[in-house]
């Protein structure tokens, strides 16, 4: 009996989801894939690799200027003083990186504009999330540590990017500035997996055994 209605139940619930993956499926190949999957180019595409650079800056544009927000509410949850100093210090760091850019599309001839990244507002709302998730103290601490490098792989992995493409556009003077911000995300990568592996993880895994 109680099976069979267990039953029941998962088979309702897995229809309702199929439904729901229909209709997702349906909206999406309706409004940006052809019928083989191929997503359909807006008229405002980019023609070329300068195009795509220069799309990306903005993209990074408006990531970095979303972090100098989103970072102070970061320190603001953190206890380890350590980790305050090394968000802290960031946070300079990547109001310059934003000066920088500014720099950057100024050199290639571009105007500053921002376009909003959809992975950063995702990383940034995960961040959220974990903080949502756990107590303040080593804990949180640590899903802080754990967000903050998932946002700074993005950045590396985005500048390692705008590198390459400002290196085959011949774009020196940018690359220059691109390699100064992709070395300094890298840096702050290494600071947090430190304050991770040294103490916050530890402290961390002592909270839980404390309540036990
Ligand atoms: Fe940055
Ligand atoms: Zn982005
Ligand atoms: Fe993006
Ligand atoms: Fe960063």
């Amino acid at each position: 009996m109680k099976t069979a209605t267990k039953n029941t139940t998962t088979a309702k619930s897995k229809s309702a989801a199929d439904t729901k993956t229909k209709t997702t499926a349906s909206k999406t190949s309706a409004s940006k894939s052809t019928s083989n999957g191929t997503v359909k180019a807006k008229p405002s595409a980019a023609e070329g690799l300068r195009d795509l650079f220069v799309d990306s800056l903005k993209d990074i544009y408006w990531a970095e200027k979303a972090l100098t927000k989103a970072l102070p509410k970061m320190a603001k949850n953190a206890t380890s003083e350590n980790l305050i100093s090394a968000i802290n210090d960031h946070l300079a760091v990547t109001q310059e990186q934003v000066a920088r850019l500014e720099k950057v599309f100024s050199l290639v001839g571009e105007k500053a504009v921002a376009k909003k990244c959809d992975a950063m507002e995702g990383l940034i709302k995960e961040g959220e999330g974990i903080m949502e998730e756990t107590e303040v103290g080593a804990v949180r601490d640590a899903g802080i540590i754990a967000a903050s490098q998932k946002i700074e792989h993005y950045e590396i992995a985005t500048y390692g990017t705008l590198v390459a493409f400002a290196t085959t556009l011949g774009e020196d003077d940018a690359v220059l500035l691109l390699e100064k911000t992709l070395a300094e995300e890298k840096e702050a990568d290494i600071l947090l997996t430190e304050a991770a592996y040294n103490t916050i993880n530890f402290d961390a895994n002592e909270e839980d055994q404390d309540q036990e």
